[in-house]
């Protein structure tokens, strides 16, 4: 009489029937893909095996209490059925190993071999009716295994072979879960398959089914912390494993960065959960876009789509067909709403690289669509722009280190006095062959790159060690031009005040130069900020008002005592009436709100005597002098001074 231990078939059906719910709740409401759902289908057809296992077992216990002819063929199920359970599991193994691989010739060539495995192991169980190779039932109609019984175990064994083989063959675009499966999953079966070779009285081909479940099913745990809540597709972490896996394994890809443009509309007119819905359907959009591409939400608004990249061409048609979406209004219910973005566009052609390398590249292109508002494909251009923009960063900090900055002032004529009363302060830097780098190109760099600070302090520390030392005769004061960052900083007063009181100067001889644009990003903090600085006695000029940002109230908002005008407000004066007009309704108004005017960028003798004609209170440009250095400032004055004396 058999007595077959079917501990191990119970235990393992609990243990899978928790893998499924736990697994259906987690990844139910998401979208799923063919690995899913291979893995949903192993789950059941081990379960299916386990619960034929036992069925089969209970009968072969019990002698007649079946029909003959049902038993052969709930044995025969139950062969079938492990056997095609052993290979879902294989293939969802090789869909894993080669998840990160664009080659499909490897998956369709494993499919071709699992399919061919398992048509020969059908075969055997097929001839099994006729030779009872695999089992039998004896004369007295008791179960008995064949001389091939064991074949159950062969199959899985070629199947790992073949695994490993593969895993071998493209291990450097392996992702972590698969090396971790790959760790733990063989001991596991080997172990078990060892106990059972030793205890065939104690079933355990249930409990092997289970644990490769349960190991397979704590791998793709931690794919699950790669999705994005809100829209279910692949996170930002996702996106660098992926990334860095394919540049590992040298594959060529195309990598599609979208950025929404003025998202925070869609909110604000629509509200929230449309706004969350519309990017739901966005992401799904670019998920299902092209077969072979998968979309990843990298940021709030923005999202990356990785393909293969086969040639130039292709490449250019995959972004023109993801353009032309947004040609058309994005339709949700009733409602529709035309949404806009900027995308960055790159291929990599399997060049040795590192992930960061091409990450870098990315974020840099990605940075210069935002700009544009428009498409930037990365390419020799922005490769060499990107070059030069890493090559000044490096410069500035040598710079910082080596102190090899240099300020320049550039003197301002003030009108009431016939005299250059002030300088402003300006921040000047070479490149390694000597050639001046411009303050527009460096000084947003290092506001970027957190350097802006440390050069602040500088000009200023240079600004009181020039005052303090009394060389240039009749300059009162020298502007120095602050950044966004600075007006973050809290201890921004306190620090300039050091600085003052260090070299004995008082607040009055420093003016501090604010552009118009920084105020408009924390209005509220701006002007806290300013509030405290202006009452340490330092006066504050608006700087570039009319570069577009020109707010009229922030000149009623803040605590400025000069207004200074963009050299745009100025260049058709005189001869355009209109532009005429508001240069003097400006200087009235400023005027009469109790501001003084400085008008930078004059170039002209014609313009200057205008200006001075209106009313404006101190004039700035090429005319009266170029920014120079300290020394050439004091000659200037001096020569100035005489002038005046003569
Ligand atoms: P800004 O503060 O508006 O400085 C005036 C800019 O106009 C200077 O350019 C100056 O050389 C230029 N300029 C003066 N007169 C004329 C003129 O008649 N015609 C023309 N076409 N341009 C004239 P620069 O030195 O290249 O500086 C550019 C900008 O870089 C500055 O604009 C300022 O925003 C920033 N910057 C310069 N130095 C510093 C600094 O030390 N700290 C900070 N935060 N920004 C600085
Ligand atoms: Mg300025
Ligand atoms: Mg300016």
């Amino acid at each position: 009489m058999i007595r077959w231990s079917l501990m191990g078939e119970y235990f393992s059906l609990i243990l899978l029937g928790i893998i499924f719910i736990r697994y259906y709740c987690c990844e139910g409401r998401t979208v799923f893909s063919l690995k899913k759902k291979v893995f949903l289908f192993c789950l059941l057809s081990a379960a299916a095996s386990i619960v034929l296992n036992i069925i089969t077992v209970v009968t072969i216990s019990n002698p007649g209490s079946i029909p003959l002819w049902l038993g052969m063929l709930l044995n025969s199920a139950y062969f079938i059925v492990v056997g095609g359970s052993c290979s879902l599991f294989a293939l969802f193994m090789f869909l894993l190993t080669l998840e990160h691989v664009y080659d499909r010739h490897c998956i369709r060539m494993a499919s071709k071999v699992l399919l061919s495995l398992y048509i020969v192991y059908l075969l055997a169980v097929a001839a099994n009716l006729f030779n009872g190779c695999l089992f039998y039932y004896d004369a007295a109609e008791q179960y008995q295994r064949g001389p091939f019984n064991r074949i159950v175990f062969l199959l899985p064994i070629l199947q790992l072979c073949f695994l490993g083989w593969c895993y071998i063959r493209n291990r450097s675009s392996v992702g972590n879960s698969m090396v971790y499966v790959m760790w733990t999953m063989p001991p596991v079966v080997l172990l078990l398959s060892l106990f059972q070779v030793f205890y065939p009285d104690f079933l355990l081909n249930g409990m092997i089914s289970a644990f490769v479940s349960l190991i397979l099913f704590l791998s793709f745990q931690t794919h699950t912390g790669d999705r994005d809540s809100l829209t279910g597709i692949r996170n930002r972490n996702s996106f660098m494993t992926e990334l860095s896996l394919r540049v590992r394994g040298r594959q060529r890809i195309q990598i599609l960065v979208v950025s929404l443009l003025s998202f925070a509309d869609v909110n604000l007119q629509h509200g929230h959960n449309f706004g969350d819905a519309v990017l739901y359907e966005c992401a799904r959009y670019f998920d299902q876009l092209f077969p072979l591409g998968h979309a990843f939400r990298t940021g709030n608004v923005t999202f990356a789509i990785m393909l293969p990249w086969t040639d130039d061409e292709t490449a250019h048609q995959h972004l023109q067909q993801l353009q032309s979406r947004f040609r058309a209004p994005w339709i949700l219910g009733d409602r529709s709403c035309p949404l806009s973005c900027c995308i960055a566009d790159l291929c990599y052609d399997g060049h040795e690289a590192t992930a960061m390398e091409v990450l870098e590249q990315l974020e840099y292109t990605l940075a210069r669509a935002k700009e544009e508002r428009g498409v930037v494909r990365f390419d020799d251009t922005i490769s060499s722009q990107m070059r030069r923009r890493q090559e000044i960063i490096d410069i500035m900090r040598q710079s910082i280190r080596d102190r090899r900055f240099h300020v320049w002032y550039q003197p301002i004529y003030c009108c009431h006095d016939d005299v250059f009363c002030s300088a402003e302060a300006l921040l000047r830097l070479d490149d390694y062959e000597g050639n001046p780098i411009s303050p527009n190109v460096f000084i947003p760099l290092a506001e970027k790159n957190g350097m802006i600070g440390e050069l602040t302090w500088i000009v200023l520390e240079e600004i009181c060690k020039f005052l303090s030392s009394g060389q240039a005769p009749g300059l009162k004061t020298v502007s120095l031009n602050l950044s966004m960052q600075q007006l973050l900083d809290p201890g921004l007063a306190g620090r300039i005040q050091r600085y003052l009181t260090e070299y004995q100067l008082s607040p009055d001889c420093l003016k501090v130069e604010i552009t118009e644009r920084f105020l408009l990003h924390d209005a509220q903090y701006a002007k806290r900020q300013l509030a405290s600085l202006a009452a340490t006695g330092i006066q504050i000029y608006m700087d570039d008002f009319g570069t577009g940002y020109s707010n009229l109230s922030s000149v009623l908002d803040y605590p400025f005592s000069f207004i200074k005008l963009d050299r745009s407000l100025v260049l058709h004066v005189p001869e355009d009436h209109r532009a005429e007009l508001m240069l003097r309704t400006l200087l009235t108004l400023f005027h009469s709100l109790g501001k003084r005017v400085v008008v930078e960028g004059v170039e002209s003798e014609t313009l200057a005597n205008y200006l001075k004609h209106c009313g404006a209170d101190m004039i700035q440009g090429f005319y009266y002098a170029a920014p120079m250095p300290k020394q050439e400032l004091i000659a200037f004055l001096s020569r100035q001074s005489q002038q005046q004396n003569a």
